[in-house]
């Protein structure tokens, strides 16, 4: 469990976690590249099987370079503790796990990244978990879909790809009233940018594909737990806070308290589920958050200046970024995201569905492809990609109909950013 730290943002993204290596002395933190650990006894085997002692068994459930990774996102969250895990849709998949039993539903933002939606939506079905997506820009609709079955409202702090900001404060209020938790997928804001726990957030997920691991170079994915929720008080939670029959009887709440959603998450989500972090992008990640702070940095000041560049220009019919003045989320996003909006925004061509396409054959330092959060500038046409799987409406709710166009802001030379923008603009 993670205590809080008086460190500053900066310090705990280059040590929480991380200590020199007490046999070797290496001290970047080594790459575990071991499927399982030596037993000391039979006894000790035991003890770590029962959940009794705390070790390493299997690298499907822990591992000691993992482990880092995972005190170090809890830290800059300021949450009691995380679990990693092999992606961002695998942190949800093992928190809904964690949260919902088969028949149960969730309500969730309707402006979320589209891979959510169609894993909420369409695939969770599978397991008996239903989804209601609401609009995110009223809250009031929430509360007509929570039902006695309702078991968390999910929301995401700056939405991918529209960069919608959603009232958290106001989210936590309706949660907590009806007895559950809020989930909020901090992925596109990074904790650099938005701190959900501050707000009243029981629940974080990251996809650390994006900002954490920073570099489009491993894919991964954190829940982390605030630790404050009461998982008994309503006695609607029985993975959590109720007999566990895997584990001859045990009560994660009781006996894990303030990081009982992790533990469960671990003992059984990733046990019988499976879905584990290799070490090696555990690694990676590891080194791409010592950077956060700074990379953040650029990333949004860069951000800035590229959207007010197209706000200004002939063919763009309107950006949704919050920092503009007189955006939509303007509000919001000075008192959730004060640093700055959100390095990943959407614009709309005049041109539409066509123009969009054009402009993603035409730039050369950008990328065209489908990731975020990499130091690299990268431009997508949902439409055409991401989001193609939805329907026209849904795409509309998610922000991302025919003439959308996103933009992952990178940290390249802002002039050289603005210049392939500005060439490929010309040439329709
Ligand atoms: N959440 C957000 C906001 C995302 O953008 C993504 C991926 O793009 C995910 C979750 C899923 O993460 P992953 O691709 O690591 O599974």
């Amino acid at each position: 469990m993670t205590q809080k730290s008086d460190y500053g943002f900066e310090t705990i993204a280059v040590h929480a976690g991380a200590s020199p290596d007490p046999v070797t002395g290496a001290r970047a933190t080594p790459i575990y590249q071991t499927s399982s650990y030596v037993f000391e006894d039979v006894d000790q085997a035991a003890s770590l099987f029962n959940l009794q002692t705390f070790g390493n068994i299997y690298t499907r459930l822990t591992n000691p370079t993992v482990s880092v990774l995972e005190e170090r996102v809890a830290t800059l969250e300021g949450g009691a503790a995380a679990l990693a895990v092999a992606s961002g849709h695998a942190a949800q998949m093992v928190l809904m796990f964690a949260l919902l039993e088969p028949g149960e539903n969730f309500v969730a933002s309707s402006k979320l990244y589209g891979g959510s939606i169609t894993q909420f939506g369409t695939t969770f079905q599978k397991m008996g978990w239903h989804c209601t997506f609401c609009d995110p820009d009223d809250p009031d609709s929430f509360p007509a879909a929570i039902d006695e079955k309702t078991k968390a409202i999910f929301i995401e702090s700056s939405s991918n790809p529209g960069g919608v900001i959603t009232d958290i404060e106001r989210f936590v209020e309706i949660a907590h009233a009806h007895g559950i938790p809020l989930i909020v997928d901090n992925t596109c804001a990074s904790p650099w940018g938005c701190r959900p726990f501050d707000w009243g957030a029981d629940l974080v997920v990251h996809s650390a594909t994006k900002y954490l691991g920073g570099h489009g170079n491993s894919v991964g994915g954190v829940i982390v737990e605030s630790g404050d929720f009461d998982w008994a008080a309503s006695g609607r939670f029985p993975s959590i806070a109720a007999p566990c029959p895997a584990y001859h009887g045990l009560n994660f709440y009781e006996t894990f308290g303030r990081f009982a959603v992790t533990a469960y998450g671990r003992a059984v989500g990733l046990r019988d589920l499976g879905p584990a972090l290799s070490p090696f992008n555990a690694f990676l990640i590891l080194t791409g958050i010592e950077t956060l702070p700074l990379r953040m940095e650029r990333h949004t000041a860069n951000a800035q200046q590229v959207a007010e560049y197209l706000a200004d220009h002939d063919q763009v019919d309107w950006v949704s970024f919050a920092g503009l003045p007189g955006a939509k989320y303007e509000t919001l996003q000075k008192k959730y995201l004060p640093k700055g909006a959100a390095p990943l925004f959407t614009f709309g061509l005049k041109g539409g569905y066509d123009a969009g396409v054009k402009l993603v054959e035409s730039v050369n330092l950008f990328s065209h492809l489908a990731n975020i959060g990499e130091t690299r500038s990268l431009i997508l046409h949902p439409a055409s990609t991401t989001h193609r799987q939805l329907t026209g409406d849904q795409q509309i709710a998610a922000g991302a109909g025919p003439d959308v166009v996103r933009l992952s802001i990178g940290i390249e030379t802002i002039d050289d950013i603005i210049a392939d923008l500005d060439q490929a603009l010309a040439q329709f």
